[in-house]
């Protein structure tokens, strides 16, 4: 059982950090142009400032350490439906996959060539979970937002489908709560 995450911005290694620490197949395509590369931030709750390169080395290091796999400049060329699950089809390989995340931040030609419903002013549809209109195909961040977008909100839907993946392989509402007893 795989989880494709196509993006390695906040959303798509939010995503990974979910599924991978808690023990679920994850791979991580990224062609590595996130607008992180050009921020500073001074507005992520619980971080005083940090520049977008450091949060991403940080971020990329977290989801590295719970065994993500992640494909760094690896581009996803074509989603394709399959028996149990998707064809995910990259510039190098093709990966069998159960869910597929969209993180593709401002690109949302993948959701598109996949059958996924947008909204009027062209985001990606999806729900409270951010699954979008296609089962087990979820869009986070910028990808599913038209402007308001911060690196907290995508941070806060890549976490979202993260759970979401996982509450359906548990069959159970699933949480993530670790105490400083069990991080030890
Ligand atoms: C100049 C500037 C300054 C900013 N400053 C701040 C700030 O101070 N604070 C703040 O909160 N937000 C800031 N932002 C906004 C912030 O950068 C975005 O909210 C955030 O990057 C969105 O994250 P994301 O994961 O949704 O998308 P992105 O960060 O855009 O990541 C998407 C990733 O998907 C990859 N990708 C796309 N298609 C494919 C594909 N087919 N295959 C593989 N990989 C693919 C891209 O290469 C990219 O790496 C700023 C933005 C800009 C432009």
């Amino acid at each position: 059982m795989t989880v494709a995450i196509v993006g390695g911005g906040p959303a798509g290694l939010s995503a990974a950090l979910f599924t991978a620490k808690n023990g679920l197949d994850t791979l991580v395509f990224d062609t590595d142009t996130t607008w992180l590369h050009s921020a500073y931030l001074l507005n992520y709750l619980g971080i005083e400032g940090i520049d977008g390169d450091e949060f991403l080395e940080v971020a990329r290091r977290q989801a590295n350490t719970y065994g993500a796999d992640r494909h760094q400049r690896e581009e996803v060329t074509d989603i394709e439906p399959a028996d149990e699950g998707f064809i995910v089809k990259t510039d190098r390989d093709e990966y069998d996959v159960k869910y597929v995340v969209l993180a593709t931040g401002q690109s949302r030609d993948l959701a598109g060539s996949l059958g996924c419903e947008f909204n009027e002013n062209g985001t990606v549809r999806v729900d409270e979970n951010n699954e979008t209109t296609i089962e087990n195909v979820y869009a986070a961040g910028w990808i599913a937002r038209k402007d308001k977008i911060q690196v907290a909100i995508s941070v806060g839907m890549g976490s979202s489908a993260g759970l979401d993946i996982l509450s359906k392989e548990r069959g159970r509402s699933f949480r993530d709560f670790d105490t400083a007893e069990n991080a030890e």
